[in-house]
């Protein structure tokens, strides 16, 4: 391994305490819909609320001498309507009565809505039942058809349209929160609540009711403005807003039968409720993206097919490693929140050849994943980008190629086994169907063959029945037979290297001990490289010839396993092998490494180690750590490195 990362050489910051996530507001901000849906609604807000305080006439009193002016009119900005009422001044106060309704009638139905949702989702059965049958009835009538339904019962007025508008709209709060509350119900957390004695009433409002509450906020946010909408519905049809009170709906009502001779009257309340719709709308959606949970990342738009590239040095020519498949050389990868990078991975360099197997072992967010997942562009951008570096396979460099190039190579060339094949296989088809595509995919061949090809390959992962199997779902199968399933995919177009990360942390030993003597044969007769993810020492012993140990974005120690396993160099690598038990040794002390890894928008200026070093000095702090190579094939980023001390291995 050559000297790599320089990634460490930043001044030091003051430390963020924080997560270092952006708080929701910032995430509100970056998203610029949401930004201009919510300066224009404060604004509208903000008039609105002022109406009192401004030099408005009175919107009611009429003026029959001042009729129908048009906007720009001395004394009227706006105009006057047909009974020479101030335009501006009606629409200000109606936009605030307006606003008022349409909130409140959002209120309520979100309060009784959800209330319906919540019991019926968590007591389930003729509850449920009642209530939602309830609900269907209500659902079973065209809602505008029962607002004015309700209205001609309660006769006509704006409180009794806000009625109407909050009763046609409980349904729709009631059924998004009952199928959230019935998911919830059967969680774990909540039988836990009820092991330790909390009645159902505890339950529903201190367990179920915060986990709710984002979906019924995201609900509200994005309701607000049809409810508007439907209140200046009824006011235009003369059911809402009575004159001469002025709401938006009722102005716009009031300008109809003078459309064509003056079309400001009606015109403009028209764009009022267009700019505070669109504007609740938009804010809504950003709102929604804010509280969602998967967004929080700051990702709120959607990832690139592709980890973005920007290395600040373009490389020049590389001659690949003689004898290496895969080259990677100063692979920097980094996150972008807000205002702070994270460098995941601050400089790497790998080499796998063919047939052999490198070992990336760390503690989890010690950056391994990032490392190999920015090698084939799998790394979501927003928020990464690969900030540096080359990765070669068999001398092309795969951040320079095109999209479709690494389209190409992805599942062929370079291919994939992940930690769960639960998730890494789609529940509703057959393995034969999902391992037919993958054949399929990258090779044109008639079905029959790919299907003859598909067996074969369960046959090479040597599972019993592979023509029965293939007709048998993922949930069929056991966890070693869907990791083998996944090992099978990943061989289904020869790849030169395949990248397991984790690939056997989900299974118990015995099966662990299957796949990795499955994957350790495979890459022998197959003459396959593979790149190891993993965070046991224990299991590098059964498969990988080297091993590069990975902290804080950058490896620490390098070298044959046979010599790391017996004598590591790097204090943190001694203290990953003394985490491993060992049979035959119970009185073995197996040591906890105290303390955290560093975030890594703030390492510090020395050795990324040392807080957790017992062997640290001083000089450790001072400056960056180079990674030194010593004896044959290894390297340490260390200075005080424990030479061939007894004890380990
Ligand atoms: S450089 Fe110092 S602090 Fe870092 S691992 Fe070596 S001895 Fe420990």
């Amino acid at each position: 391994m050559a000297e790599a990362n320089t990634a460490t050489g930043n001044p030091p910051r003051p430390v963020n305490r924080s997560s270092g996530r952006p708080d929701n507001l910032r995430l509100l901000l970056n998203n610029k819909l949401a930004t201009a849906g919510l300066a224009i609604f404060a604004l509208i807000v903000l008039t609105a609320l002022a109406a009192p305080l401004l030099p408005l006439p009175d919107p009611d009193v009429t003026a029959p001498a001042d009729r129908l002016f048009r906007p720009l009119s001395e004394g009227h900005l706006l105009g006057t309507d047909a009974l020479g009422r101030d335009i501006l001044s009606r629409l200000i106060w109606g936009t605030r009565v307006s606003l008022a309704v349409g909130i409140s009638a959002t209120l309520i139905a979100a309060f009784f809505g959800s209330l319906i949702g919540l019991v019926a989702g968590y007591a389930g059965g003729r509850v449920d039942t009642f209530l939602m049958r309830g609900i269907d009835m209500v659902m079973a009538f065209p809602y505008i058809l029962l607002a004015l339904a309700i209205v001609a019962v309660l006769g006509p007025g704006l409180l009794n349209a806000l009625y109407a508008i909050a009763v046609v709209n409980i349904p729709f709060f009631a059924r998004n929160i009952r199928g959230i509350a019935l998911g919830l119900s059967r969680r774990e957390f909540v039988d836990a609540a009820r092991l330790s004695g909390e009645s159902n009433a505890q339950i529903l409002f201190i367990e179920v009711l915060p986990n709710v509450l984002p979906v019924i906020i995201i609900t509200m946010s994005t309701t607000v403005g049809w409810m508007i909408l439907e209140t200046a519905g009824l006011s235009f049809l003369g059911l809402g807003a009575q004159p001469p009170q002025a709401d938006l709906g009722s102005m716009l009502g009031d300008g109809r039968k003078i459309l064509f001779t003056a079309p400001h009257v009606s015109i403009i309340p028209g764009l009022m409720i267009f700019a505070l719709v669109m504007s609740i709308n938009l804010l809504g959606d950003g709102v929604r993206d804010v509280l969602d949970p998967r967004l929080k990342s700051g990702a709120l738009t959607r990832p690139l097919a592709r980890t973005a590239v920007i290395r600040d040095i373009a490389p020049g020519d590389i001659e690949p490693s003689p004898g290496a498949v895969l080259d990677v050389r100063g692979l920097k990868t980094e996150f972008r929140f807000g205002g702070e990078v994270f460098k995941a991975v601050g400089g790497v360099d790998m080499r796998v050849g063919r047939g052999e197997c490198l070992g990336i072992v760390g503690e989890s967010g010690s950056g391994k994943t990032v490392a190999a997942m920015s090698i084939m562009g799998l790394v979501p951008t927003p928020p990464g980008r690969i900030a540096g570096g080359v990765a070669l396979l068999e001398g092309e460099d795969l951040f320079a190629v095109s999209d479709e190039r690494i389209r190409q190579l992805r599942g062929s060339a370079v291919s994939h086994v992940f930690q769960d094949p639960l998730s890494t296989l789609h529940p509703l088809f057959t393995v034969g169907d999902q391992l037919i595509e993958a054949i399929q995919s990258h090779r044109s061949m008639p079905k029959s063959r790919a299907t003859e090809r598909a067996v074969e390959l369960l046959n090479l992962v040597r599972i019993p029945n592979p023509a029965e199997r293939l007709k048998s779902y993922p949930h069929e199968l056991s966890g070693g037979m869907r990791q083998r399933v996944c090992i099978a995919m990943a061989l289904a177009d020869d790849a030169r290297i395949i990248i397991a990360d984790e690939p056997t942390t989900a299974l118990d030993v015995t099966v662990q001990a299957q796949v990795l003597a499955l994957l350790d044969k495979l890459r022998r007769e197959r003459d396959v490289g593979i790149l190891f993810i993993t965070h046991d020492f224990g299991v590098v012993s059964a498969i990988c010839d080297r091993v590069a140990v990975m902290y804080a974005g950058q490896f620490v120690e390098t070298g044959a396993t046979g010599e790391i396993l017996k004598s590591p160099a790097h204090p943190y690598t001694a203290k990953l092998i003394d985490c491993v038990p060992v049979l035959g040794q119970p009185e073995r002390r197996l040591d906890a490494i105290e303390g955290r890894p560093p975030v890594v928008n703030n390492l510090p200026i020395g050795c990324a180690f040392a807080e957790r070093c017992p062997r640290a000095q001083d000089d450790c702090r001072a400056a960056p750590i180079p990674l030194t190579e010593f004896g044959q094939g290894r390297a340490v980023r260390c200075i005080h490195p424990i030479l061939m001390e007894a004890g380990h291995g």
